[in-house]
């Protein structure tokens, strides 16, 4: 069955590898055979950078590059930039009246980031209601399912709560629940063996790093800081290594004969990095090629296309929603 897919990335830094795996490579398989939007979230980017814009302006196109070069096709995926569909923004508004503020503040994923960012004193309204924005974004194209990693889960769980809540209040049926597609690797660890590589802590490669950044990243990477000789048996738990060989080398035995050499002892630190290394230049070499032969002017008028026929989809939900609101003045 054909269904409606939307994803979301914030642009307040480039993709990375946790982006690929958590879900831009279901995102560039589902383009085949659904009808998918892809929304770069400028406005929720701002929630945490409001003092930054410039640094979310500039990665609203980098961004966009970066969905190009992975292989997203803007002739099969809509790309639209959030802040040129103002729908959504009054969309969240009417949301908020169907989450309280114990709700929101107890949700895991946006409680660690607040930790994480020291907002724990004085949290910005913007940032602590981020999640309604994002029922706003998913609702509003009717979507049935979204690629997130597993972080987001708990986003999509309150999205289809007011859904519910909106419907059987208004006693409608214009809302519709989404359901979410974890991708292969639910949530890639962080260079630093955190246990997710994210813009924000600055632990993860890019899609758009050099080739020496990239070595320089995998040769820096958590392994098992007991294993100090070559000889040592080592831990394969927690080696970010091996998470990311686990996640990129496409030969699985080879990875398998790798992980009881190093834990019997024998496998050395530089040796795997260098495997890694390989594996990792030879997957982001044409991700990289491909985003530098884009134009800029191409990648506007992608945007520009996209926020059309995004704003047509989003604007006749919204007039459903304001009907059944009775807002028709
Ligand atoms: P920030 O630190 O600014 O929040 P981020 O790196 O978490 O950035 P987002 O733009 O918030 O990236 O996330 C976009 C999508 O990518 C979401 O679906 C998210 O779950 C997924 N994602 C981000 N990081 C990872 C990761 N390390 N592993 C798996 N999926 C991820
Ligand atoms: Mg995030």
């Amino acid at each position: 069955m054909r269904q409606i897919v939307l994803t979301a990335d914030r642009p307040s830094g480039k993709l990375h590898l946790g982006h690929y795996v958590g879900s831009l490579a279901n995102r560039v398989q589902l383009q085949e055979e659904h009808q998918q939007y892809m929304m770069v979230a400028d406005v929720q980017a701002l929630t945490d950078n409001f003092e930054h814009p410039e640094t979310v302006a500039k990665n609203v196109l980098e961004v966009t590059r970066d969905y190009l070069a992975v292989g997203i096709d803007p002739e099969k995926t809509t790309i639209f930039i959030q802040s040129q569909v103002p729908e959504l923004t009054e969309m969240t508004v009417y949301y908020l009246n169907f989450v309280t503020l114990a709700r929101l503040e107890r949700n895991p994923t946006v409680k660690a980031e607040i930790a994480q960012k020291g907002f724990d004193k004085a949290i910005p309204m913007g940032f602590l209601c981020y999640p309604v924005s994002q029922t706003a974004d998913i609702t509003a194209f009717k979507t049935d399912l979204v690629p997130v990693g597993e972080d987001q889960l708990p986003m999509i769980e309150l999205s289809n709560e007011i859904v519910r809540r909106f419907n059987r209040t208004y006693q409608t049926k214009v809302l519709k629940e989404a359901t979410p597609l974890v991708g292969k690797v639910g949530r890639l660890a962080g260079l630093d063996g955190k246990e997710k590589a994210s813009k924000s802590l600055n632990n993860a490669i890019f899609l758009s790093d050099s080739s020496e950044e990239i070595k320089r990243k995998v040769f820096s990477m958590f392994t098992d800081p007991a294993h100090l000789k070559v000889s040592d048996p080592g831990l394969v738990e927690g080696n970010v290594v091996f998470t990311y060989l686990d996640a990129f080398h496409s030969d699985k035995e080879e990875v398998a004969a790798l992980k009881e050499r190093y834990r019997l002892g024998g496998l050395g630190d530089t040796e795997i990095k260098g495997i890694l290394n390989t594996t990792l230049q030879a997957f982001l070499e044409p991700i990289r090629e491909r985003r530098a032969g884009l134009k800029e002017k191409d990648l506007r008028g992608i945007l520009s296309e996209g926020m059309r026929a995004a704003r047509t989809v989003a604007c006749a939900t919204l007039q459903e929603m304001r009907e059944v609101m009775h807002l028709r003045y």
